[in-house]
């Protein structure tokens, strides 16, 4: 038996089979759970219908976090399925293609860091406020997705970062609030991986040689990596576990300096 047997996951983000929701779907789905999907728009209705299956779910609802009206009509049309859950996962992110390339300086304004904000960091909170009465009664996970430009500077990722940083503080004041109601929040910050989303920074490609050069790993973590450690902070073996941000990164964001110790010194 799985450790999530018995347990109910509602995936948010699910695109592409690349998609790091769908490594953890996947996941949750071989340790045990029953899975509910959204897909964000009609383009991505048969696609994300068709994974849902492979992952014996029949549950795909849609939803947009950008509104509120989408997010009251995905939790009722939930509830026409399932009296509650147990986990909800967040995997979700977005900012305009203008923000995600050149120097932050001159890349930010206003309008990319509202957008950024919005769906990166504040749709946490609002699945949060209805996952809080679904999950009455139960011991509950929530779980989001971020990235390292949350706490380090570097190229292009701009105001992701900042989107990245407030959610960060979004999940400990998350964990705060629901501890009390035995529910967790955590955060996994994976390394880079060629996804849709993650295609839209400049210089993703350097980002992922920069990591297979430096870390400790020496390698790049896959959808895998990253699906099996959501699984296991969303289940009751991580019962001690919350607000917490836990790097799945190949070990990344330890390093303060690579170099070959072997080569000649100079
Ligand atoms: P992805 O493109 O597969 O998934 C991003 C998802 O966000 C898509 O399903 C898309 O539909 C959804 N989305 C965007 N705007 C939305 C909206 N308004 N309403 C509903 N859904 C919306 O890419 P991914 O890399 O799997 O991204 C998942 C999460 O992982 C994101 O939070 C991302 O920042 C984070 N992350 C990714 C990487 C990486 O290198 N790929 C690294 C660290 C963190």
């Amino acid at each position: 038996m799985g450790f999530l047997a018995g347990k109910r996951a509602v995936v948010i983000g699910l695109a592409s089979t690349r998609s790091i929701a769908f490594g953890i779907a996947q996941a949750m789905h071989r340790e045990g759970a029953e899975l509910a999907f959204n897909y964000q728009s009609d383009k991505l209705a048969e696609r994300v219908t068709e994974m849902a299956l492979s992952l014996g779910s029949d549950i795909c609802i849609p939803l947009d976090v950008g509104e509120d009206r989408q997010i009251d009509a995905f939790f009722e049309r939930l509830a026409e399925r399932w009296n509650g859950f147990d986990i909800l996962v967040h995997s979700v992110a977005y900012a305009p293609a203008d923000q995600l390339a050149g120097r932050y300086i001159d890349a930010v304004n206003r309008e990319g860091f509202r957008v950024a904000h919005d769906v990166s960091s504040y749709s946490f909170a609002a699945l949060a406020k209805h996952a809080e009465a679904c999950m009455a009664g139960r011991s509950g996970a929530l779980l989001t997705l971020t990235y390292l430009g949350a706490v380090r500077a570097l190229p292009s990722y701009n105001v992701m970062g900042l989107a990245k940083a407030s959610l960060e503080a979004n999940v400990r004041f998350l964990a705060l609030d629901l501890g009390a109601k035995n529910i967790r929040v955590n955060a996994i910050s994976a390394g880079p991986i060629r996804t849709l989303a993650a295609s839209g920074v400049k210089g993703l490609r350097q980002m992922i040689a920069k990591v297979a050069e430096t870390s400790p790993l020496k390698r790049n973590v896959t959808i895998e990596d990253v699906g099996n450690a959501a699984a296991f902070l969303c289940s009751d073996l991580a019962a001690g576990i919350t607000g917490q941000v836990v790097y799945v990164d190949a070990g990344y964001n330890i390093v303060g300096m690579s170099f070959d110790t072997d080569a000649p010194a100079s």
